[in-house]
């Protein structure tokens, strides 16, 4: 069904899109202990948060965040992780701190969607936005004809506010929209839905075009709407206001305006504000809250990732370590105080060679994540070379013993000592001077018997770097 104002130019076509306010049901402030009760005395409910005291901070009450996200999730929107407070600066009598606070850049729900259901059809109408802020207080003109007086019993109390996109047609879609989104929040709990109390308004933001025009026109708001009915003339009024404006050669002022109930007309409130009028700023007293991905474990990816960037492990090591959570929780056991690429190398190359064999899994393990970073201990402080470590590793298998145990039991401890490294060598090069001469006439590859041979004496405990280095040495 469509709705077109009749002109003398021709037909023009409405565009609406609502801000609906909706007061989050909590039993106490978005950032204070203070009750949330309705009728209660004047200035009963205030805490020195809600009436902005010097030091005084926010704290968030969690149970509104909670409801915000219920909301968002019933309107199909996105749920943003990592959100913020800003402060909206403007400064009225019944905003004690002189900004707001307030969603501006990060809401905490972003894109999302509702059905509305016409006796013509169903519509989807796109949602914007979802975010939180604090409800101002109230000033009272009527106890002196000299002063205002102020109310804070409301200030402080958390309100979601749930932007639609300029996706309405007809003032019938705009009424159908807006309960079709109370339904949605009384069946969650989320808000009471109380009208008259004011617990959830809309303002209406109206333009008008010409029929076939693909810009928008520009737009008035109408503040504070909270019957379905009043919404319903106040866009009737104004989308023939606007059309009798433009057809008389004039523009419309981009202007927040008021309802008149008793006139059944729209006037202006005041001109309108943009978003820099506001000088918003994120919030220093409130840090972003991801609290819900702060409960999230770090997951394979991150993982991986981390193994990656801050202990250097090459991408197949960290994708196979941080594929299963047992291994990767094994893997930090070892890790833990060692060097983490020996770490990584004992476990996927030593330890699952080992478990493979016997066809067990790695919480089956013989040997404790503990027992293996011992054993890396002693492979980078020297104490052991890698040859002897894998028996070690192999008699721990066996035996259920500690690394050290083992070590100083068999005497493995590593050979370091030059001199002794160096009487083994000469030893090895004076009963195979024939492999001597070939090694030198340019066969590079003895250079490995050579090694074995010395080890062999040794062994198997001589330090392999400066068995090399000393080797070298001598056969050149
Ligand atoms: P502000 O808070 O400054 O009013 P928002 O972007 O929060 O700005 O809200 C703008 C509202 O006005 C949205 O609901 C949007 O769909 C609607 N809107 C934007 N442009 C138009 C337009 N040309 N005609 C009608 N509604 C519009
Ligand atoms: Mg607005």
């Amino acid at each position: 069904m469509t709705y077109l104002v009749k002109g003398q130019t021709g037909d023009w076509e409405l565009v609406i899109g609502l801000e609906v306010h909706a007061q989050i049901t909590s039993n106490s402030k978005l950032f204070s202990g203070s009750p949330v009760q309705f009728g209660s005395e004047t200035n009963a409910n205030v805490s020195f948060v809600d009436a902005a005291m010097p030091g005084m901070l926010p704290v968030i009450n969690a149970h509104c965040i909670e409801q915000a996200v219920r909301t968002g999730l019933g309107i199909n929107a996105q749920i943003n992780l990592t959100s913020y407070f800003d402060r909206k600066n403007y400064f009225y009598a019944d905003l004690p701190q002189g900004y707001q606070i307030s969603q501006y850049l990060d809401p905490i729900v972003g894109k999302g969607e509702m059905i509305i259901d016409l006796p013509s059809g169903s519509r989807t109408i796109g949602i914007t936005r979802l975010h939180i802020e604090q409800d101002a207080g109230k000033s009272m003109h009527e106890h002196s004809p000299k002063y205002s007086y102020i109310d804070l019993n409301r200030a402080g109390v958390a309100l979601m506010e749930i932007v639609s996109e300029p996706d309405m047609r007809t003032p019938e879609e705009a009424a159908a929209y807006f309960k079709k989104l109370r339904t949605i929040l009384l069946y969650l709990g989320t808000c009471d839905g109380d009208l008259e109390k004011g617990n959830m308004r809309a303002d209406v933001n109206v333009s008008v075009r010409k029929v076939g025009d693909t810009k928008l026109g520009t737009r008035c708001e109408i503040k504070n709407l909270n019957s379905v009915r009043f919404m319903t003339k106040a866009i009737e009024f104004e989308a023939r206001r606007q059309v009798e404006i433009l057809e008389s050669g004039g523009s419309i002022d981009q202007e927040t305006r008021l309802f008149d109930t008793e006139k059944g007309e729209t006037r202006t409130m005041r001109s309108k504000e943009d978003a820099h009028d506001y000088r918003y700023f994120p919030d220093p007293d409130l840090l972003p809250f991801d609290s819900i991905r702060k409960t999230l474990p770090e997951l394979p990816d991150q993982k991986k990732q981390r193994y990656i960037d801050t202990l250097g492990l090459s991408p197949y090591d960290a994708g196979v370590i941080s594929s299963e959570k047992e291994i990767a929780d094994y893997y930090e056991a070892v890790a833990k105080g060692h060097d983490a690429k020996i770490a990584s190398n004992w476990l996927t190359a030593e330890l699952f060679g080992r478990l493979n064999k016997q066809g067990l899994e790695i919480t089956e393990s013989p040997v404790s994540a503990e027992a293996l970073g011992e054993l890396v201990g002693l492979i980078e402080n020297n104490t052991i070379n890698g040859k002897i470590a894998k028996e070690v590793l192999d008699k721990m298998f066996e035996t259920g013993k500690p690394a050290k145990q083992i070590v100083d039991e068999e005497g493995l401890t590593q050979v370091t000592d030059l001199g002794a490294i160096e009487k083994a060598i000469d030893e090895v090069i004076a009963a195979n001077q024939d492999k001597v001469a070939e090694y030198k006439s340019g066969k590079e590859k003895m250079f490995g018997f050579f090694v074995g041979q010395v080890m062999k004496s040794t062994g198997g405990k001589a330090n392999p770097a400066i068995l090399n280095d000393i080797l070298k040495k001598k056969l050149s």
